[in-house]
């Protein structure tokens, strides 16, 4: 008997990440899953996709894509690139830092890294832990840092000024190269042009993103090596960047939209008058113009898009009134359940949007954003909102712009114009009286019962099924 074939240990992840590190230069994501096969034995398009899974995983710890197709180990991808730090804050132990650094780390350790001057002598910076003051459960507990105290002796360190970081050699041990830079030498038309670079290309990252959000271990390594020249003079600290931005913002470990942010404000932070305040600097500012300016809106119900209305409401209206015209536009209840108002925007050039919300609408016109007027959304032609009548059973309805023009002087407004042709249904319970009413109800329970859908009028509701669970029939 021939002896048996000595199994391998190698796990499949163990394998992927040897292969990348042994990568000499960017590579198509295609021929690194063929020699991993290859190494394994092993075909089968289950593999293959796990295989893809593992690389994307180690994205910012052992490779990043220089495209979606194209990937680099990461050692070779920060051969040399350069970032800074911008001294922004003191801190009572001196000048710290170590979150704008900590992407650069990948799975380094940080007592490893090697400090150098420019001219190859080493520097000197503490690694310590700091316990957090703020203990709301968000931040962290304890945050690290890199101290500076010894390692710039002959520099007055101010407030502006930076630390250009190079990163000399990554493998095996890692050497960074520190520079100091004074706020005077700071060269402002190179560093607003790479911080621009960077902050589009961390905003297509987002966009094309599944998720509303984008982790930053992974995005700013990503972000970095694809940067034109990335070891040229360098822009602003990715921190700084994020923070002038306002397509973008970070939280915790995560690049995210500003909504994120906002919507942390609203329920943790923010207090009730602030958010006042906000919304009535918005309103300020509208202009007689404006306030007349006609907005038509067509309005689909998301779940069978063939029932829909056409409403025309002014620059001045506020949401409370549009809630309002809405449920009667769609004859729901007018003294019950909450109406809500999203912004819709399109990620890019996917099919996915975010939502933002606008308004918690009370059927008494009350309620969180209830007061913004519709001029104050700065909308467009062809943008879109949604909105949701009774938060318990959640009708959706998509709602588009369709125009914004000026008033006819004749009409009245807010006014529904158009409508889907109804395809009434009628009450049985009438129908065998001979007579003919419109049904408005679906009786669930009676629909359960007889194994067939029971429809309902008003009156008949009221008489014969008292109780029931039912269903309002839209038309
Ligand atoms: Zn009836
Ligand atoms: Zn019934």
């Amino acid at each position: 008997m021939p002896p048996r074939k000595k199994q391998s240990t190698e796990t499949l992840k163990g394998i992927t990440i040897r292969v990348v590190n042994s990568l000499k230069g960017p590579t198509p994501a295609d021929e690194i899953v063929q020699k991993i096969l290859s190494i394994r034995s092993e075909t089968g398009k289950k593999l293959n996709s796990t295989i893809r899974t593992y690389l994307k995983h180690e994205i910012g710890q052992t490779l990043v894509y220089l495209d979606k197709q194209t990937i680099v180990p990461i050692a070779l991808a920060f051969q040399g690139v350069r970032f800074r730090i911008n001294l922004d804050e003191i801190h009572e132990k001196g000048y710290l830092f170590y979150r704008e650094f900590e992407p650069f780390l990948a799975e380094l350790n940080p007592d490893t890294v090697q400090f150098v001057s420019k001219d190859g002598t080493s520097l000197k910076t503490d690694h310590i832990k700091v316990e957090n003051k703020r203990k709301q459960s968000y931040t962290w507990q304890q945050t690290e840092y890199f101290s500076l105290i010894e390692c710039f002796p002959q520099q007055k360190i101010q407030v502006g000024d930076s630390i250009l970081v190079s990163i000399v050699q990554y493998q095996p041990q890692p050497i960074f190269c520190l520079e100091y830079e004074t706020a005077s030498q700071r060269q402002e038309k190179k560093i607003h042009k790479k911080n621009q670079e960077l902050a589009n290309i961390l905003f297509g990252l987002l966009e094309n993103a599944y998720d509303e959000y984008i982790m930053i271990r992974e995005a700013i390594p990503t972000a970095y090596c694809r940067l034109q020249n990335p070891r040229d003079y360098p822009g602003d600290n990715w921190k700084k960047v994020l923070k002038t931005d306002n397509r973008l913002c970070y939280m915790d470990w995560r690049i995210v939209y500003p909504e994120a942010q906002t919507f942390r404000d609203i329920f943790m932070d923010k207090p009730e008058s602030e958010k006042e305040m906000e919304i009535k600097q918005k309103q300020a500012k509208l202009s007689p113009e404006k306030a007349k300016r006609i907005y038509c809106w067509k309005v689909s119900f998301s779940y069978n898009p063939d029932i829909w209305r056409r409403l025309e409401l002014q620059g001045l209206n506020t949401l409370a009134e549009f809630d309002h015209c809405l449920r009667e536009a769609f004859q729901y209840d007018l003294d019950d359940h909450l109406g809500g108002f999203w912004r819709m925007i399109q990620r890019g050039k996917t099919n996915r949007f975010r939502e933002i919300q606008i308004a918690d609408i009370e059927p008494s016109g009350e309620g969180q954003g209830a007061e913004l007027r519709i001029a104050d959304l700065d909308l467009q032609e062809g943008n879109l909102l949604k909105y949701v009548y009774d938060f318990g059973a959640w009708l959706e309805h998509t709602i588009i712009l369709e125009s914004v023009s000026q008033p006819s002087t004749q009409a009245k407004y807010p006014r529904l114009i158009d409508r889907n042709k109804p395809r009434y249904r009628y009450c049985e319970d009438c129908q065998q009286k001979k007579s003919k009413t419109i049904a408005t109800w679906v009786c669930i329970e009676c629909s359960n019962e007889e194994q067939r859908i029971v429809l309902v009028c008003e009156d008949c509701l009221n008489k014969y099924h008292q109780d029931h669970s039912i269903d309002r029939i839209l038309y």
